[in-house]
């Protein structure tokens, strides 16, 4: 294994620069990981993918080179832009197996072959596997399903096309409340990280598949997302609210009122501290989720209301931003 410099790009630099501020600045050197790709026999071998032996779907053609023809042939021209993380809901042999040899039955009642494949797939281990060479739009987005504004970008760009053309993917193994294991998260932090340098792609560019299709696919990836966001800077870590029993508490000049309940977003974003000009903490809620509040607190004013929500883990939400009243 190799120590290698990655170098992030400058848009990442800069996000790092105004909110790192108050942290040292992470050392950015990684190790490779161990990367194996399907194109040699003996990697496909060893996850189960046979180079020679076809599959019940493939038509005779052997299962490896059946799955390299999973994708969308030299992406119609486009190039790269997004980077969408996935969970598989198991592990790399099985999902592998699925994607040459599984049948769904369609809405007219036969039975089709499953398309689905992905540019690499990540292992509990910290190995890459390399799937669908980057060159072509893999399989992994699926149908594009009341889509949140995450994803704008990405469907502005496709048009009436589709999403995989410009998308480059991880499906990594695992479940999507699963706390990742640290060799597995390192080695999806690496292969991002790679892309964006090599692709110049953003980390606003960086997104969890249930912004495509927030219906059938609204836990993938899970909460490995976040970790990766805050890895890059995109996101803080909100610090915990003071101890709920109750009463209200006074942290640095700031009384916590109690307000324990569950709110609805209106699609609202959560903040580091109760301010329109503060970090964000993670994505914006989606309009219709709940909110688990405890404390509400004054800040700044937006629109004449300076009432902020304190959620459970942290984050401070402005109380315009959802449906009920407060307090
Ligand atoms: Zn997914």
């Amino acid at each position: 294994m190799l120590a290698v410099r990655v170098e992030v790009p400058r848009t990442v630099r800069l996000v790092k620069a105004e909110l790192l501020a108050d942290r040292c600045e992470e050392e950015i050197i990684m190790e490779t990981p161990r990367v194996y790709d399907i194109r040699n026999n003996a990697d496909a071998v060893r996850f189960g993918l046979s180079p020679t032996e076809p599959t019940q779907n493939s038509n005779g053609v052997p299962a490896r080179d059946f799955l390299l023809s999973r994708c969308i042939l030299g992406r119609h021209g486009a190039q790269p832009r997004f980077i969408v993380l996935h969970i598989q809901e198991g592990s790399t042999p099985g999902s592998l197996d699925h994607w040459v040899a599984g049948r769904v039955q369609g809405r007219d009642g036969q039975w089709h072959e499953v398309q689905a494949s992905s540019t690499v797939m990540v292992q509990r281990d910290g190995s890459i596997l390399r799937v669908i060479p980057e060159e072509h739009g893999p399989w992994t987005n699926g149908r594009v399903q009341r889509p949140t504004w995450q994803s704008a970008q990405l469907r502005a760009l496709s048009g009436v096309g589709s999403p995989n053309l410009h998308c480059l993917t991880i499906e990594a193994e695992g479940l999507p409340n699963d706390e990742m294991p640290e060799p597995e998260f390192r080695a999806v932090l690496w292969q991002v990280r790679d892309w964006m340098n090599r692709y110049d792609i953003p980390v606003d560019n960086i997104l969890p598949h249930s912004s495509i299709d927030s219906v059938d696919r609204p836990h993938c990836p899970g909460a490995y997302y976040h970790r990766v966001m805050v890895a890059l800077a995109g996101y803080r870590e909100p610090s915990p609210p003071p101890p709920f029993d109750g009463q209200p508490k006074t942290t640095n000049g700031v009384v916590f009122h109690p307000f324990k309940r569950q709110v609805t977003s209106n699609g609202v974003n959560q903040r580091l501290w109760a301010s329109p000009t503060a970090p964000l903490t993670g994505p914006l809620i989606p309009a219709g989720e709940q909110i688990e509040a405890v404390y509400w607190i004054k800040g700044d004013e937006v629109d004449g209301n300076d009432i902020w929500l304190v959620k459970d883990s942290g984050p401070r939400i402005w109380s315009g931003g959802v449906k009920e009243a407060v307090p």
